[in-house]
């Protein structure tokens, strides 16, 4: 492989490093040449399985010793990696699949060598709900990831609630054999139309993407069984409805404002960051007032109020 042109740092990885290498979320082809370089180099790759990591750095050739490290051991295991950082050995973090760190292992240790002043370098890669989100045609500009929900109880209610609000895209990862009770809890939740990508297999032979809402989604998954992985791509919740110019409950309290004392450039500032409408407005609404005018201001319509006005 000409190293220049494929644009590999020939240097990687070097010493007293931790890499976080992006694998794989299903086709192989999707692990870089980065990464293969620096998993081929480094002292020890950490993976949570290495009956499934195996495999993976077999097809490619490497043979770097492997070390458990998943949620149950990551304790255990954080003081002896910090100590071969510390004595200048490369070291590799990767995950099942995916970037780690991401609903996978990966954070603490990460927040520890980086308080022990070390450093770490990510080698990006795949990301399921990334992949997702950017195949799912609903919008990308601002998203918000959730991950798996709390498995039961008031925890997960809670989180439902606030999901069906979010006014973002959300992104979430759901175990084959929840699928289905995670669609009713949206359909629910959210009501039928709500906009949903059902991502299923990505990056594989049977990749599917399933929408476009939350009915359709649970329709399709009540005719078949969930088989294989999924990420979910919930749209964000609708804008409010517009509320009626409401002048008389605006004129009123404008009054309050100044009779209270307010100037009244001071009293249409405040009500316009109190109730989400356009100062401009309430000018007009103030100067109809003292014109002796009852008529409602030019507008017609208010904005919508902003949430907790
Ligand atoms: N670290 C990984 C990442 O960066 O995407 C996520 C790990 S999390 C433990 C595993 C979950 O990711 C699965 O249960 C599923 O929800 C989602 N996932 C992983 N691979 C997927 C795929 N090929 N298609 C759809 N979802 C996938």
């Amino acid at each position: 492989m000409d190293r220049r042109a494929s644009g590999i740092v020939t240097h990687e990885p070097e010493g007293g490093v931790l890499y976080l290498v992006g694998t794989p979320i299903g086709h192989r082809g999707d692990l870089s040449p980065r990464a293969r370089q620096v998993l081929a180099g480094v002292a020890c790759i950490g993976c949570e399985d290495t009956r499934h990591s195996g495999p993976l750095l077999q097809a490619f050739g490497i043979r770097t010793p492997l070390l458990s490290f998943h949620q149950h051991n990551s304790r255990e295991r954080l003081p002896g990696l910090l100590q071969r950082l510390a004595a200048g050995e490369a070291l590799a973090l990767i995950s099942d699949a995916g970037l780690p760190g991401i609903s996978d292992p990966g954070e603490d240790l990460v927040a520890a060598v980086r308080a022990a002043g070390g450093r770490v370098v990510c080698v990006p890669g795949p990301c399921a709900a990334l992949t997702a989100l950017v195949c799912s045609g609903l919008p990308c500009e601002r998203f918000c990831f959730e991950g798996f929900l709390p498995s039961r109880g008031r925890e997960r209610r809670e989180r439902l609630q606030i999901l069906a609000q979010e006014p973002r895209t959300s992104v979430l990862y759901e175990a084959p054999h929840r699928l289905r009770q995670l669609l009713n809890e949206l359909h629910d939740a959210c009501g039928p139309d709500r906009p949903l990508q059902v991502a299923r297999e990505l990056t594989k032979r049977h990749e599917q993407l399933v929408g476009p809402d939350v009915a359709t989604a649970l329709a399709h998954f009540n005719d078949h069984n969930p088989q294989g992985e999924f990420t979910l791509v919930l749209g964000g919740a609708p804008p409010p409805a517009p509320v009626a110019w409401d002048g008389a409950a605006l004129r009123t309290q404008l009054q309050e404002l100044l009779d209270a004392g307010s100037p009244p450039a001071d009293a249409c500032r405040l009500l316009a960051r109190r109730t989400g409408q356009p100062r401009r407005a309430l000018y007009a609404l103030l100067h109809a007032d003292t014109e002796n005018s009852d008529t409602d201001p030019p507008d017609g319509t208010l904005e919508p109020s902003p949430p907790g006005a």
